[in-house]
């Protein structure tokens, strides 16, 4: 009998999610004091790190377009 392999490696794999600062595009990773919320217009998911929370720098919605400080 032929064993059937179709498991997805990649689903099963444990890969550390990357996050990226809406602002400046940075992996957040490397950067202190950075922040993941929600977003007030759509709930979806808004990353940012901490250089653009201390600058106060916009940031936009990747999925709403919502751009707030
Ligand atoms: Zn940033
Ligand atoms: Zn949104």
């Amino acid at each position: 009998m032929e064993e059937a392999k179709n498991v997805k490696s990649s689903a099963t794999e444990k890969s550390v999610i990357t996050h990226f600062c809406a602002s400046c595009g940075r992996d957040i990773s490397v950067i202190g004091d950075s922040v993941i919320f929600k977003c007030p217009n759509c709930g979806d998911e808004i990353v940012r790190c901490g250089k653009c929370r201390i600058k106060g720098t916009e940031f936009q919605c990747h999925a709403c377009g919502f751009v707030g400080p």
